[in-house]
């Protein structure tokens, strides 16, 4: 049933909203002792929420859009009084004293907030095998990841526990774990969704987003988020995209934009899904146009280097001061060292010191300058691109997902799996992931559209398209 219809019954008592919290918790209780897409649930907590919801509709009063719809949360995003971790060790324990801006969006519009998922500590990876509580396996095939770092989020909704989630994407953090466990994940443009409350990793490319099981759920999570909030000073002064007024608009006349950059080194299976999905648009009346874009190829390098830089900066706050956990130590900088050294996980650590590296004096404008160059080069590129089309069009992960512990060894090929996603986080544009069939296991593919700054509109019309011709 669609996020509309559900919330539409709990508005009109043809279903009440504490039957759907139970109906939740039961699908959660039957499967997640395997799949550990949760690090925190209530289930008290839950049900009064639900209560409530009820209350509201007896009263004659109307709960809000989403109403009765449970959604899950990333646990990287504050919510007051909930234990929030990030995935870590240094905040257990930790609960915030505030609600994140799109916590307080979704409360307002009658969701159901369902507990917090699991995630790479700090964000920082991409298969959720760097949660310091374990990982969270994939609902299509429990030997696999479900990709990360929102693994957690993308599970819950791929395991129908749930038909929303939010995630963050600073890479790719929403868009390949969707395209894993086979569920739409947007990454909006920067500055569309509030930041206030999401634990920043890397300010200048995190975003939260929307997970859902159809395109027109995703469009309604993303209204319901978006918009402009005076407490993050990188929030867009302007009116958030209206995504669900053109949604089966069509692509008829669309330009879509083709580059081997989006395409070249993924496994065959997913190299053919994208062919199928630019022929599902071309029969809905866009046209292809061929281009390409070297430069995108350097993203990876640049957000290796971005990234971790505004880590070490952002993460210099967990001092055993003023968040989580402490290990005391006879003065301040050996308490802080011991309690860095046992609170950090190791991805966590490399990422301080690449980024600590990349910032300090001499090596600077070697490595961080640099990449902030190339990164103008990518938004560069982006223009020249959608001078000549309206979206481009690729793939969102080089293979579908992987076996636990097959990249763990290797940084290199746990970065290579963002290496489609990442230029869109550079540049601040928004991008989605379509599921587009299954490889030859079974296993979703998904596909990625991606569009200038506040192209929402046009990715939610193009990916309707291919939601709907992705059974053919
Ligand atoms: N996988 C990428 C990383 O490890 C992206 C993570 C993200 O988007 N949060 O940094």
């Amino acid at each position: 049933m669609s996020v509309f219809d559900l919330a539409q019954q709990v508005r009109t008592k043809q279903r009440r909203a504490i039957d759907v919290a139970n109906d939740t918790l039961a699908a959660i209780d039957a499967r997640d002792n395997e799949i550990n897409a949760f690090l925190h649930l209530d289930a008290e907590t839950i049900r009064s929420q639900a209560e409530r919801i009820d209350a509201t509709v007896d009263a004659g009063g109307d709960p809000g859009r989403l109403a009765g719809v449970p959604v899950a949360i990333k646990d990287n995003l504050c919510q007051r009084g909930v234990p929030t971790t990030c995935a870590s060790k240094i905040l257990e324990g930790w609960k915030p004293p505030y609600d994140a801006t799109v916590i307080t969006k979704l409360t307002q519009a009658g969701a159901i907030l369902v507990g917090k998922t699991n995630l790479d500590e700090f964000a920082m990876g991409s298969s959720t095998e760097n949660s310091a509580f374990g990982a969270t396996k994939n609902p299509i095939d429990p030997s696999r990841v479900p990709g990360g770092s929102s693994g957690g989020s993308a599970a819950a909704v791929g395991a129908d526990y749930l038909p929303l989630s939010l995630g963050s994407d600073t890479g790719g953090s929403i868009r390949q774990p969707a395209a894993f466990c086979g569920v739409v994940g947007l990454k909006p443009t920067y500055g569309t969704v509030s930041r206030y409350g999401l634990i920043a990793f890397a300010s200048s490319l995190d975003q939260v987003g929307p997970f859902a099981r159809s395109v027109d759920d995703a469009g309604i999570l993303f209204e319901v988020i978006a918009g402009h909030d005076p407490m993050d000073s990188t929030s867009l002064n302007a009116p958030a995209p209206d995504v669900m007024t053109t949604i089966n608009d069509g692509v008829a006349g669309l330009r879509v934009g083709i580059v081997p950059e989006l395409i070249d080194g993924t496994s065959d299976e997913v190299r053919d899904r994208v062919v199928a999905a630019q022929e599902a648009l071309v029969a809905q009346g866009a046209t292809l146009v061929e281009l390409s874009a070297p430069e995108l190829r350097l993203g990876l390098a640049a957000y290796y280097l971005i990234a971790p830089a505004e880590a070490s900066s952002n993460l210099a706050r967990y001092d055993g001061v003023r968040y989580g956990n402490r290990v005391d130590a006879p003065d301040v900088a050996a308490m802080m060292t011991a309690t860095r050294t046992a609170g950090f996980g190791d991805e966590v650590k490399r990422r301080i010191m690449l980024g600590t590296y990349a910032l300090s004096a001499g090596y600077y404008d070697a490595y961080y300058g640099q990449a902030q160059k190339v990164r103008t080069l990518i938004i560069e590129t982006f223009a020249r691109l959608y001078a000549q089309c309206d979206v481009l069009l690729g793939a969102t992960t080089p293979t579908t997902a992987f076996e636990f512990g097959a990249k763990t060894a290797d940084p290199m090929a746990m970065y290579y799996s963002d290496i489609f996603t990442i230029p869109s986080n550079l540049a601040g544009h928004p991008a989605m992931s379509v599921p587009f069939g299954v490889d030859g296991d079974g296993l979703p593919i998904g596909v990625q559209l991606l569009g200038p700054a506040l192209s929402e509109p046009t990715l939610f019309r193009a990916a309707k398209i291919l939601e709907s011709e992705a059974g053919r």
